[in-house]
This record gives structure tokens, C-alpha cells and sequence, in this order.
């Protein structure tokens, strides 16, 4: 553990872990997994953060496990319950394909459909200013 405050770190899945293919798996965003893994081994808490369910669900929590990635918890903040009643589901900080601000890329290559992505390097570049990883 490093002394970097553990934060609650909301995660997309389609754009943000893997390019836009949905209700299939799309290819790895470069990048992802790699910085997701620096996250969780500084003790950030990674809450997958997902419009997918059941089977679509359970695919992308999967992908992630396999891949190495420990998630805290699956579209809930099992700790918010103690402190509120709101269904939002509390984050520190949340990265999102859809997230204002958030660093993207179009996906131009591989015949996609031009869709934005995140970049993970200006995410990571981001992480390292705010000192979170
Ligand atoms: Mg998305």
C-alpha cells in the first residue's frame, strides 16, 4: 500500500475498458487494463459502473477478472448504505466514455464506426498529476 487516500473510482465498461461493440465484447483499449491495475495496487476501489446486465454483465465482470483486474463491487457502493439512502451509486471519481472531461479518442481504425474511446494515456497522465497513482 502506498500513503495515497483510497478512493471509490466509478468505471464504465464499453468505451471506457473495451472499444463500443456492445451487446458484444469489443477489442482491449490499449492501455486499460494497465493503468486499472495500477489503480487497484494503490488501493484504489474499482466499482464497475455499467449500463449492461445479466449475461452482458456478468461477460464484462469477467473479462476484467480474468484479466486481473479486482473489482470492489458491480453497479453498488455496498459502504454508501451506512450513510445514505440515495440510489446513486457514490464514486470519488468516475471514467466514463460518456464523462465530460474525460481524455477520448475516435475509434477510426479497424473499420469501427468512428466512435469516441478513452484515451487511456491522458488518463493516466491525469492520475499522475492528481497524485492518485
Ligand atoms: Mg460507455
Amino acid at each position: 500500500m502506498s500513503n495515497i487516500k483510497s478512493l471509490y473510482i466509478g468505471l464504465d465498461f464499453d468505451g471506457t475498458v473495451v472499444h463500443n461493440k456492445y451487446p458484444e465484447l469489443g477489442e482491449p483499449i490499449d492501455g486499460a487494463l494497465e493503468v486499472l491495475e495500477k489503480l487497484v495496487k494503490v488501493g484504489h476501489k474499482l466499482i464497475l459502473y455499467t449500463m449492461r446486465s445479466e449475461e452482458r454483465l456478468a461477460q464484462a465482470a469477467i473479462y476484467l477478472e480474468e484479466n486481473g483486474i479486482e473489482l470492489y463491487a458491480i453497479n453498488d457502493n455496498p459502504s454508501q448504505k451506512y450513510w445514505t439512502k440515495s440510489p446513486k451509486i457514490f464514486c470519488n471519481l468516475y471514467i466514463d466514455d460518456c464523462s465530460l472531461g474525460t481524455p477520448l479518442l475516435v475509434d477510426t481504425v479497424n473499420g469501427k464506426d468512428g466512435r469516441p474511446y478513452v484515451d487511456w494515456e491522458q488518463v493516466e497522465k491525469l492520475l499522475i498529476e492528481r497524485e492518485l497513482i
